[in-house]
């Protein structure tokens, strides 16, 4: 299994924005977490992303717990197996579309601007590279998110609401990424509000009051 949770809950005073919740996830699923605004989808992104912990429960990624490692290999996990995609696209507004992917590489400490070209070359935007965030459309702007998010080969992708600002065309475009990332071997999980972008999953985790409401497969 790669992602392993064991009766979660985050509990924010008398709220239970996620409510002893279990999931599993074997290597290489591409699932959709939907839910309307409010669900507690992104609570529960942050802890299978390592950027929270839950008030109680585990999460187990590979097999080790989250709450076992020290600061130093919860950051590694967080680099080198996760890769996020957010809503907002959080790219340095004076970098070039390539020089925004260099900035995640260099986190990794692995500036290579060939390997940053490719990485957009995968998201179709080769020939935009030089191009600034602001000369870019919406979906274009994601696909650079997308390329960033891929720098360090993550087995999981972690997108959340990722195509909540764009028009439906763009949607569809980085819906195509996303299969065809989950066709490449990686696990993919998309959390959206939309029952369509989710149909498009393969699994289908309906979640409501931060609780499992329904499971199912999709093909
Ligand atoms: P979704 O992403 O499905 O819209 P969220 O996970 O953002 O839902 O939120 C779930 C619930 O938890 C909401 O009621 C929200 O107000 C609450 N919540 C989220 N984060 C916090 C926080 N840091 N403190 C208090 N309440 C929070
Ligand atoms: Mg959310």
């Amino acid at each position: 299994m790669l992602l392993e949770l064991d009766h979660i809950s985050k509990i924010y005073g008398d709220l239970r924005a996620v409510d002893d919740l279990n999931l599993t996830v074997p290597e290489g699923e591409w699932l959709a977490i939907v839910g309307s605004s409010g669900s507690g989808k992104t609570t529960l992104m942050n802890m299978i992303g390592c950027m929270d912990t839950p008030s109680k429960g585990s999460v187990m990624l590979e097999g080790r717990k989250l709450e076992d490692l020290n600061a130093k290999q919860l950051a590694d996990v967080r680099k080198n197996m996760i890769g996020l995609v957010f809503q907002k696209f959080y790219l340095v507004p004076h970098l070039t579309a390539v020089e925004n992917v260099m900035v995640a590489q260099y986190y990794h400490s692995v500036v290579n601007e060939q390997q940053a070209l490719e990485a957009l070359e995968r998201v179709g935007l080769k020939e935009r590279a030089h191009h600034l965030p602001g000369q870019l459309s919406g979906g274009e702007q994601q696909r650079v998110c997308i390329a960033r998010a891929l720098i360090n080969c993550p087995k999981l992708i972690l997108a959340d609401e990722p195509t909540g600002n764009l028009d439906t065309k763009s949607t569809q475009e980085i819906m195509e990424i996303l299969k065809e990332l989950h066709r490449s071997g990686r696990t993919v999980i998309i959390i959206t509000h939309d029952e369509e972008i989710a149909s498009q999953a393969h699994r289908v985790i309906r979640i409501l009051d931060g609780r499992i409401e329904e499971d199912y497969c999709n093909r």
